[in-house]
């Protein structure tokens, strides 16, 4: 029987997990991850503002593991040898014959300062850090911005950024504190979120504007203190800071052989294949693709669509067929601001902004079809 172990139990692993069962119902699966649940962070913005519950965002995948006939492995990877065959993890060694990484990106640890900081993409228990100080704070500045990888122009995530701050904007007017509150926006780019193309930029900066939140853009960040950001454009002083780091590939990758891109992103064709081993594939915010377009987002769809174009070039290769997939290049997303909403979608052919209150709910079910997938 075939021993194809998967690392991570995130969008990447599990997609490629539910793939990989309808193409090979006799293979042995066996998913190594230091926790059996998954974080649903598209709602990590909800419970900032108070709308989601922490428990909500996690889903247990005890009952999905069984129906998927999946050996579960509590354990962190550790590195790799023997060209992939061999894991490394802080229980023992465990062999397969084909190996899928989706661990996920690892936290840029630049500027100095960010445990002055609480990041928004962080961890559910983080996010009602941030809902709590949110509600003491009843005048005052609140500072959000985002990072990136200097390295590796992907190593950003900025759409959660920009969701907190309508959202935060929002949840200020309801409670008649707005004007009082003064919201920050800073970057170091000059054009932050230019990745989903000009025509969301414009939309979300657009409504930015219009409500009042301050840009700081365009300002290299040198650090933060307690309760201010520093810039060589100057400080920006605020009662609570949300930062989210740049991307950079998972650390223990650096005890392996794997290629690795400038930014320290596992190297992987389109097929997923990393480069020069056999048998060895890399699925989401992990790798680093080639003949990529420049805005491709890491993003959970994208790590979906990857896992399922895994999954597929697996069976094709157990099976000794030539045909190879490439995945499908292209952003989705909704950005939810509370009292609105743009949904953003980009590929090859077409880049649009589409703004409507409806996308709020088509939001909350696509989370809530996630949990039923991957829950009881
Ligand atoms: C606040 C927020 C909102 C978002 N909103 C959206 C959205 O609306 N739409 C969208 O498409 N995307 C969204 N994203 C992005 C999306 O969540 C990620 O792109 C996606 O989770 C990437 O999936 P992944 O499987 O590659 O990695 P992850 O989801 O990060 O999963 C990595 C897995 O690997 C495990 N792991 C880590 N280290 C090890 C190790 N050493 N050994 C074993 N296992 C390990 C982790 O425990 C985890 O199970 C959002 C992200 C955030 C943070």
């Amino acid at each position: 029987m075939t021993r194809i172990v998967v690392l991570g139990s995130g969008f990447g692993a599990l997609a490629t997990v539910r793939a990989l069962r309808r193409r090979l119902p006799d293979a042995e699966i066996t998913v190594i991850a230091p926790s059996d649940h998954l974080v649903l962070y598209p709602g990590l913005v909800g419970v900032a503002v108070g709308e989601q519950h922490a428990g909500t965002t996690r889903v247990n995948l005890g009952e999905f593991f069984d129906r998927q006939r999946v050996n579960y492995v509590r354990a962190s990877v550790q590195g790799l040898v023997r060209s992939g065959r061999t894991v490394l993890t802080d229980v023992g060694e465990i062999e397969n014959d084909v190996l899928v990484i989706a661990t996920g990106a690892g936290k840029m640890t630049s500027p100095v300062g960010i445990e002055h900081t609480l990041s928004i993409c962080s961890s559910p228990e983080t996010a009602e850090e941030i809902h709590r100080r949110v509600r003491r704070l009843r005048r005052g500045t609140i500072a959000c911005g985002f990072g990136g990888n200097p390295a590796e122009p992907a190593g950003a995530r900025g759409g959660p950024v920009l969701e907190l701050l309508l959202s935060l904007d929002a949840d200020l007017r309801r409670r008649g504190v707005r004007d009082e509150v003064e919201l920050v926006f800073f970057s170091p780019a000059s054009n932050p979120g230019e990745r989903l193309g000009s025509a969301a930029v414009r939309r979300v900066m657009g409504v930015m504007t219009r409500r009042g939140i301050r840009a700081h853009f365009g300002h290299r960040l040198q650090g933060f203190d307690e309760g201010r950001v520093i810039t060589d454009g100057g400080d920006v002083v605020a009662d609570l800071v949300v930062y989210v780091p740049g991307l950079t590939g998972p650390s223990w990758a650096h005890s392996s052989d794997l290629p690795l891109s400038p930014g320290g992103f596992i190297r992987a064709d389109r097929g997923c294949r990393v480069l020069g081993h056999p048998g060895v594939y890399v699925v989401g915010d992990a790798g680093a693709y080639e003949g990529v377009e420049d805005w491709m987002p890491k993003q959970g769809h994208a790590a979906e669509l990857q896992g399922v174009t895994a999954a597929a070039n697996i069976a094709s290769e157990l099976a000794g067929r030539a045909r190879r997939r490439a995945f499908r290049q292209e952003l989705v997303c909704v950005l939810d601001g509370m009292d609105s909403a743009v949904m953003v979608y980009r590929s090859r052919h077409a880049s649009l902004a589409i703004p409507g209150r409806c996308w709020r709910r088509v939001k909350r079910a696509l989370e809530a079809r996630e949990r039923r997938r991957y829950g009881r």
